[in-house]
């Protein structure tokens, strides 16, 4: 087990796997390396330049490590299009059709995802893994509830966590004895206790860096909430990867949402971490919207700092104490804290811009 420097959940230690050939597209995912965010293009991806443009809307929301689905040959054919527009790894996503996985590959995937209970047998799925043994890319195994072999699905009378990890030891055995170990492994149901069950069994007995997701986890607000219980469950546990939030629609609110559950836990760095209280009858401010703009003004600074805001005297300067920063409303007005002390207090119009000048001030030169 190895200690995050940022957290106190010890995490599990996994085989290393670089994703992306090129310099500017490459990331290591497994071994020390953070919880890496993932999402999933939601256009045609034979239009290339719309896929392009979504990525680099992602990419900006830092994603990095984007999938694509490939129904066809058109949308393999539209990989090498998309790839000179984008920064981060292009992801491979295939079912049924494992030509479409060899095409994917020779196009520069530079991952390329299988579900193998879905692609017509060991010999097609042979012929996956010796492609990518032979481009030197690595493959993602995803175990889906929905598609267990038959024998597995007879034996428990149902999907479950338990055939999902029997299904992935087969498929990791498979993968071995072809002498392939260059892959990620994945266990998803639209279940949130069946994916957590399915992922602590499987990594019980192997170290490949796991994918984390609930699939098909649903509209805003369930997606958000089924995807934070579930994989939350499982990074507490030191378990993950990768992640992936599902919500039907916006691509790019995937990634925000995955951002903000690794920060809640301490697993991602690049940002700050806003504090803000839930307001109540002694508000004072309009805190609202005092706290969503210091969240979008000090989204340039790349560093977990924490900053408070609080609507009244109640909590506010107990959190002041605890953040690197902090604002803490009162009467029409508002004080500012820096380091737990009392910087000055200012009149509610002026406190957002009195607020942003302190923080400029510290993090220009560091920017
Ligand atoms: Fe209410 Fe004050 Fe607590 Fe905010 S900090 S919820 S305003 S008591």
């Amino acid at each position: 087990m190895q200690k995050n420097n940022n957290c106190n959940i010890k995490r599990r230690k996994t085989r290393e796997i670089s994703i992306g050939k090129s310099k500017k597209q490459k990331i290591l995912i497994g071994g020390n390396n953070p919880v890496a965010i993932q999402s999933m293009c939601t256009t045609k991806t034979e239009d290339w330049k719309a896929t392009s443009e979504q990525i680099i809307a992602l990419e900006k929301e830092n994603c990095q490590i984007v999938r694509i689905a490939v129904p066809g040959k058109d949308a393999a054919k539209a990989i090498p299009k998309i790839k000179k527009y984008i920064n981060i790894p292009l992801v491979a996503d295939i079912h049924f059709d494992y030509k479409l996985a060899l095409e994917a590959i020779k196009q520069g995937a530079d991952k390329v995802r299988i579900n193998p209970g879905n692609i017509g047998g060991k010999d097609n799925v042979r012929e996956v893994i010796i492609a990518a043994k032979k481009a030197g890319i690595p493959l993602r195994l995803g175990i889906n509830a929905g598609s267990l072999e038959e024998d597995i699905v007879k034996k428990y009378g149902r999907s479950c966590a338990q055939g999902m990890n029997e299904s992935a030891r087969r498929w990791v055995r498979f993968f071995e004895k072809q002498g392939f170990k260059n892959f990620v492994v994945s266990l998803k149901a639209s279940d949130v206790i069946e994916t957590v069950d399915a992922h602590k069994l499987f990594s019980k007995d192997f170290d490949y860096p796991l994918h984390l997701g609930i699939t098909e986890a649903g509209l805003n607000l369930s997606g958000i909430v089924k995807s934070s219980v579930g994989i939350g469950a499982l990074l507490l546990a030191g378990i993950g990867d990768t992640i992936r939030v599902s919500i039907s629609g916006d691509a790019v609110k995937e990634v925000t949402v995955a951002k903000e559950i690794l920060k809640s836990l301490g697993l991602y760095t690049g940002e700050p971490v806003i504090i803000a209280c839930p307001t109540c009858g002694r508000t004072e401010i309009d805190l609202e919207k005092i706290a969503t703009e210091i969240e979008q003004k000090t989204k340039f600074i790349k560093k977990p700092v924490k900053i408070a805001v609080m609507g009244c005297v109640v909590n506010g300067p107990g959190e002041a104490r605890d953040a690197d920063y902090a604002v803490c409303g009162g009467k029409k007005m508002g004080a500012i804290y820096k380091g737990g002390k009392l910087v000055k207090s200012v009149e509610e119009v002026k406190l957002v811009d009195e607020f942003m000048k302190m923080i400029k001030k510290d993090f220009r030169k560091n920017n």
